[in-house]
């Protein structure tokens, strides 16, 4: 019988709900638990995925092709729980399932409610969320109680856990204890009222995380205890961690989470103590970088650190892989121009460009890509990265000056990146988009296949465009070859440039592979590549000479 933890938050949003629930995921896995993971939004957007990333930030792609919350990241990243289409439900997607049932018939004439039908359909989103063998369900309700919107998702899990027996569920709730400078205190009220808002609701929590500053008292502890009804050992500190993120795991098995949840849930762990020993390692490389190197990220949506997410968790990673930090400029790329690219990129050893959509920006970041393959910069194109890095080749070395994306320009003579017949045919549907994992064939002999240490790989895509075959030959005669291609459809996967130190463009998105322990191969070749760069650029005044990137696979 699987057991679920639901995992509600209070007072303030961005509190780090996401982050818990996958470092508690972590935890029950590094037991020997077998874990599912799933988050309900209770935005009315039947998906993410037409939210714009300065709303929403990030919009996470699973295996599956489902377009999620960026939280699905995090989780993915701590745990190895495996996430589907039905690990992320929104309001909009449960009234959507609800109504078309209603416009059916399948109500029967019947009066249709928020109770039950609705909180119905959400407990059944729940079920379906939870993987076969799993020994523990994680349930993460995204919002702020006290919200009018999370009001039915509050309500279906108290139903849920109403119908299971007392072991089988358990509430975690996470809080803040704001500080205040001026007092030089902690303050537990906001706490005491959000648990207030929760058992108004029905809802007793068993645990309670509260987020701090500062240490926690034992006389803070007590009063929480006190006044929101849940046993002082069950009061547990999440103070702000230091240097990382995945100190989080670490910091809350210090405060005994686990011993919480295996008694409360009466589990049976295969180990009484997490094992962390790896995560530690992992963390202290984090602490302690042997090197530094900065690499540039040339992209549209700059100033929320949420919108390239995974991106930048993949560096962290890379970097982790290469014992060194990497400081990433973060550029918006409407300000590069063909002036100033060498200013603005001035001392970065890597230049990275992102995923995107729309025209602005990218004639800054075409700029930036030429700068980088005429400098030989170490390049890294992801997505539309790599679609600006074949319209730059198509530019300057194919001598196609308006070459384009079609995206970009409808009538350029030269559509270098465009739609592909079926999905022109698509179009005319409604739905275009490439979404989800897909084989990728490495071509021998080729960074890629060097990188990968494998002939084929899967990796997620979430776009539209695709490099134009007709241009195939001719870019590979003048350098630029197809690395990695999808054999059913014969598209282009990876392109690269080989005389060049390290220059390889991605129609897919890595960047949601990318574990800690498990960096992706393509991030940590070119951090390899940069740092090798940027030796080089210590040692002499003149540019390294093409290093070759040793093969680097997985850990
Ligand atoms: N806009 C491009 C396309 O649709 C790239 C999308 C992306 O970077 N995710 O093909």
């Amino acid at each position: 019988m699987t057991k679920h933890i639901f995992i509600t938050g209070g007072v303030v949003s961005s509190l780090g709900k996401g982050l818990t629930s996958a470092s508690i995921g972590l935890i029950l896995e590094r037991m020997g638990l077998k874990i599912s993971m799933q988050k309900l939004d209770p935005y009315i957007n039947v998906d993410p995925g037409t939210m714009s990333p300065f709303q929403h930030g990030e919009v996470y792609v699973t295996d599956d092709g489902a377009e999620t919350d960026l939280d699905l990241g995090h989780y993915e990243r701590y745990t190895h729980a495996r996430l589907t289409k039905n690990s992320n439900y929104t309001t909009g997607k449960i009234y959507q399932t609800v109504i078309a049932k209603e416009r059916r018939g399948d109500y029967l004439g019947r009066t249709v409610q928020v109770i039950p039908h609705i909180t119905n359909a959400i407990k059944t989103a729940i079920k379906d969320g939870v993987q076969p063998g799993s020994d523990v369900a994680l349930t993460e309700i995204g919002g702020t109680i006290g919200d009018i919107e999370s009001l039915p998702f509050v309500e279906a899990i108290r139903q849920f856990c109403l119908e299971r027996p007392p072991e089988d569920t358990v509430f975690v709730h996470l809080t803040l204890l704001p500080y205040l400078r001026a007092s030089g205190e902690m303050k537990t009220k906001p706490t005491q009222q959000s648990v207030g808002k929760l058992r108004e609701i029905g809802i007793q929590p068993q645990i309670l995380v509260c987020r701090t500053e500062q240490p926690m008292t034992e006389e803070m502890r007590a009063k929480i205890s006190l006044f929101c009804n849940v046993r002082p050992e069950a009061v547990i500190e999440e103070r702000d961690v230091d240097h990382t993120i995945y100190e989080v795991p670490i910091s809350l098995v210090e405060k005994g989470i686990h011993r919480l949840l295996v008694d409360h849930l009466r589990l049976q762990p295969l180990t009484p103590a997490p094992d962390l020993d790896d995560w530690r390692k992992m963390v202290q490389i984090v602490i302690h970088p042997e090197r530094e190197v900065e690499i540039a990220i040339v992209g549209k949506y700059m100033q929320l650190d949420d919108a390239y997410k995974s991106v930048y968790e993949s560096m962290q990673h890379a970097g982790i892989a290469n014992r060194a930090k990497v400081r990433m400029r973060k550029i918006d790329a409407e300000k590069v121009t063909d002036a100033n690219v060498d200013q603005m990129l001035a001392g970065c050893s890597g230049l990275l460009v992102p995923g995107g959509f729309g025209e602005r920006g990218i004639e800054g970041k075409i700029a930036s890509v030429r700068w980088a393959r005429e400098r030989r910069v170490p390049f890294y194109g992801l997505c539309l990265g790599m679609q600006c890095a074949v319209i730059e080749f198509a530019r300057h070395v194919a001598g196609l000056p308006r070459a384009h994306s079609r995206e970009m320009d409808e009538h350029t003579p030269h559509p270098v990146i465009d739609l592909m017949e079926e999905q022109k045919e698509l179009r005319e549907m409604g739905g275009t988009m490439r979404l989800g994992a897909y084989p990728c064939r490495l071509v021998p002999g080729t960074r890629a296949a060097a990188a990968y240490r494998s002939e084929l790989v899967h990796e997620r895509h979430r776009h539209r465009y695709e490099f134009n075959n007709a241009y195939r030959e001719q870019f590979r005669a003048l350098g630029l070859v197809a690395s990695g291609i999808n054999e059913d459809s014969d598209l282009v996967e990876i392109v690269e440039i080989g005389d060049h130190p390290f220059f390889v463009g991605v129609q897919f998105h890595p960047e949601f592979k990318s574990k800690p322990g498990a960096p992706h191969p393509l991030f940590r070749a070119f951090v390899a590549a940069a740092l090798e760069h940027a030796r080089g650029r210590e040692s002499a005044a003149t540019p390294p000479q093409a290093a070759v990137a040793p093969p680097l696979g997985r850990e």
